[in-house]
């Protein structure tokens, strides 16, 4: 299969044939997704480079499963939504809704927040 650009499959959308874009848009993104893996895997290298020199920026988050924290010097901040980070790859502070409760302003995700931390 051929693979179309944004612009090729907009076209295909105005003249109805969803499922043809669709098949392209998902190839598009699969062969996007694998590109930004490529990329990942480089940046890992430069990391464990700059681990060496003392400079970590990345490994700082971690998931508790429920959420993500960040460990900065030692001091745990948080908790972040797993959800808006996994999707959007965006930091979203969680706000204490009330006493057993923490909510995500973003995607209204709530967790317990005796599981959280
Ligand atoms: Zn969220």
């Amino acid at each position: 299969m051929k693979l179309l650009n944004y612009d090729d499959i907009l076209e295909l959308l105005k003249r109805g044939a969803v499922v043809e874009a669709q098949e392209q848009f998902t190839a598009l993104h699969g062969a996007a997704t694998l590109r930004q893996l490529q990329i990942s895997a480089r940046s890992d290298q430069v990391h464990s480079h700059s681990m060496t020199t003392g400079l970590v920026q990345d490994g700082q988050l971690k998931s508790d499963g429920i959420a993500y924290y960040r460990v900065d010097n030692g001091k745990k901040t948080g908790p972040y939504c797993q959800r808006c980070y996994d999707a959007e790859s965006r930091l979203e502070k969680m706000r204490a809704m009330d006493a057993a409760t923490y909510l995500c302003c973003a995607c209204k995700t709530q967790c317990p927040r005796n599981l959280c931390g």
